[in-house]
C-alpha cells in the first residue's frame, strides 16, 4: 500500500503537538499505520515541537540543537520500514457485512463501532464512538460499487481515510491507504468505482450538511 493522498502538513503538525480533535486524530492515526512518509513528518514535527517547548521554558538551546534534531530525523527516517501495526479487534466487535478482505485499522481498537445501517440505496453508515470524546463525529461508511455519496458540504474540515476499494470525485481517484482532506468550501459528490464496494473511515471537525430529504434521514447518524 503506497498512499498517494496524505494529510496536509498543518494537520500532521496539529497531530504531532496534540491539538487535533479526537475524531480527526483517529482518522490520521489510521493513515499513519500505512504511511511511512507521514510517520516521518510527524516525528519531525514532534522533534521541532519539543525543541520549541524547551526554548519557551527558558532552557538554553544548545548551539548545535537544530543540527542534532535534523540528524535525528534523518537517522529515524532512514531506519524506518513499512510496518503496519497489527490490527486488534474493536470492543464492540466488527460490524457485520463489511467486505471480507477489509482489515480494520489498529487505531480503531478501543472504539465501539455501531452496526452498519442503510441510509440511502447502497450507502450504510456505522457510528464510531471514540473513547474520551463522545461527541466526536466519526463514522464508518460502506458504499456499494458504482454508488455515489450524497451531495454535501461541511462547515469544517472533513477527513476521509479509504480502508477498502476506491472512489473518485472531480479532483481525482482515491484508493485504500489514501487520506483525503476536504475543507468546507468544497461541494463534492464522490462516486465509488464500479468494480467493488468502498469502505471509508470519516471524521468531521464541523457539522456535515446533506441536502434535501436525505439530510433529514441522515441527521440521526452524523
Ligand atoms: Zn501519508
Amino acid at each position: 500500500m503506497n498512499p498517494r493522498a496524505h494529510p496536509s502538513d498543518e494537520t500532521l503538525a496539529r497531530f504531532a503537538v496534540g491539538t487535533l480533535p479526537a475524531g480527526p486524530r483517529l482518522v490520521v492515526a489510521a493513515h499513519l499505520e500505512g504511511c511511512a512518509c507521514c510517520r516521518r513528518t510527524v516525528r519531525a514535527f514532534e522533534a521541532v515541537g519539543g525543541a520549541l517547548v524547551e526554548a519557551e521554558a527558558g532552557l538554553p538551546l544548545a548551539p548545535d540543537a537544530f543540527a542534532r534534531t535534523m540528524d535525528r530525523i534523518a537517522r529515524e527516517g532512514a531506519g524506518m520500514v513499512h510496518r503496519p501495526a497489527p490490527a486488534r479487534p474493536a470492543p464492540g466487535g466488527r460490524p457485520t457485512g463489511l467486505p471480507p478482505g477489509l482489515v480494520l485499522p489498529a487505531a480503531l481498537a478501543g472504539c465501539a463501532i455501531g452496526p452498519l445501517r442503510p441510509v440511502a440505496p447502497g450507502v450504510r453508515i456505522g457510528r464510531v464512538r471514540v473513547p474520551g470524546d463522545p461527541k466526536a463525529n466519526v463514522m464508518l461508511l460502506d458504499i456499494g460499487a458504482g454508488r455515489g455519496i450524497p451531495d454535501h458540504t461541511h462547515a469544517g474540515l472533513e477527513f476521509t481515510q479509504v480502508l477498502h476499494g476506491a472512489y473518485h470525485d472531480h479532483r481525482g481517484r482515491y484508493a485504500a491507504g489514501d487520506l483525503v482532506e476536504v475543507d468546507g468550501e468544497v461541494d463534492h459528490a464522490p462516486v465509488v468505482d464500479a468494480d467493488g464496494p468502498c469502505v471509508c473511515l470519516v471524521a468531521m471537525e464541523g457539522a456535515l450538511r446533506f441536502r434535501g430529504l436525505l439530510g433529514v434521514l441522515l441527521r440521526p447518524f452524523v
